[in-house]
């Protein structure tokens, strides 16, 4: 069998190191616990015969891989010269190298509670096709979030699940949740991500000097604010599930940062500076909201309204 890699996860917390990527409804959900922001990386567009190596593991990339890296960048992600993802995710100080969720004995609170189903992809990368998902785990494996955890092995292992072997993801859990992650990306997308885009576009992604603010192999963290500006004008019930979600969200941060100034780490200031950052965005995006939606006013496309609303209120999972 080529190409195998077995897990078996014993929930030892070393790979929640940081908050996960999120979707708004998991944003929505969590409130409490996670601040939200939206964050830019670059995808790197890949090229025919481009050899791809892990260690011992090597891929040439074929026209059918290509097609497949084509229809997740066309279906999940961005195009503007370069290819873009554009997703929610949690926000908290690197300096406390956790998620918010991560309990002192390595469990996820909200385990049970609508966990991230980005959490459940864990080791998988929804933005790679099933074919070299094995290039995936062989990177993990050597990767300082997964080492010493031993939960990745190549080959089949006893107490192990078969993750990936011979270019199919084997695992019939891991094969639904990278389903419904790629499912929720591709919502992200439609709802809100597709506008945030387009209002950036001039001001970041077509130009270089903004671009280079998008670390290599990295993110930039922006407000989530116009994630919330572009739902929020679907109907009056959206626009009231996003005001609910600042409220929360500005004590959350207040909490965060007032827990910051009692840690007095110099690493964490510039963390504080993005946190107040962000609580001015929600604050001015707060006042938008406010303005009463009046009588005639009605949402430019009535028939998006169910299906927007029914998505913040998680009514999807
Ligand atoms: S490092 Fe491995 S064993 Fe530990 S929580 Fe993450 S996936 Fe599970
Ligand atoms: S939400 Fe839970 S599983 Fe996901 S990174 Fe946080 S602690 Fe880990």
């Amino acid at each position: 069998m080529v190409n195998a890699f077995s897990f078996a996860c014993s929930a030892c917390g070393k790979c929640c190191n940081s908050p996960p990527a999120m979707s708004l409804p998991e944003l929505f959900r969590h409130r409490d616990l996670f601040v939200g922001c939206i964050a830019i990386g670059r995808v790197p567009r890949r090229r025919l015969h481009e050899k791809l190596r892990v260690g011992k593991h090597e891929n040439i990339l074929s026209g059918a891989e290509i097609a497949a890296f084509d229809t997740i960048a066309d279906t999940l992600l961005h195009r503007a010269g370069d290819t873009f993802s554009i997703t929610t995710q949690g926000y908290d100080y690197p300096s406390l190298a956790r998620c918010p969720a991560l309990e002192d004995d390595g469990r996820c609170a909200i385990h049970f509670e609508g966990k991230p189903v980005t959490c459940e992809v864990v080791p998988l990368d929804p933005l790679v096709p099933d074919a070299l998902q094995h290039l995936v785990l062989a990177g993990r494996n050597q990767s300082a979030a997964y080492l010493g955890a031993d939960c990745i092995q190549e080959g089949e292992r006893t107490g192990a699940a078969l993750m990936v072997a011979e270019g199919r993801i084997e695992d019939a859990s891991a094969k639904d949740a990278l389903a419904r992650r790629r499912a929720s990306l591709a919502a992200e997308r439609e709802v809100w991500g597709k506008t945030v885009f387009e209002s950036l576009r001039k001001d970041l992604f077509e130009s270089p000097a903004a671009l280079a603010r998008v670390p290599a192999g990295g993110f930039l963290t922006i407000s989530i604010a116009p994630a919330l500006l572009a739902v929020a004008g679907v109907s009056a019930r959206c626009r009231q599930l996003c005001l609910d979600y600042i409220d929360s969200q500005l004590a959350l941060i207040e909490r965060c940062i007032a827990q910051a100034l009692l840690r007095r780490r110099l690493d964490d200031r510039p963390f504080t500076r993005e946190l107040r950052g962000f609580a001015s965005a929600y604050q001015r995006a707060k006042a938008i909201l406010a303005v009463p939606v009046s009588a005639g006013d009605s949402s430019s496309q009535p028939s998006r309204v169910p299906y927007v609303e029914a998505y913040l209120s998680g009514a999807d999972r």
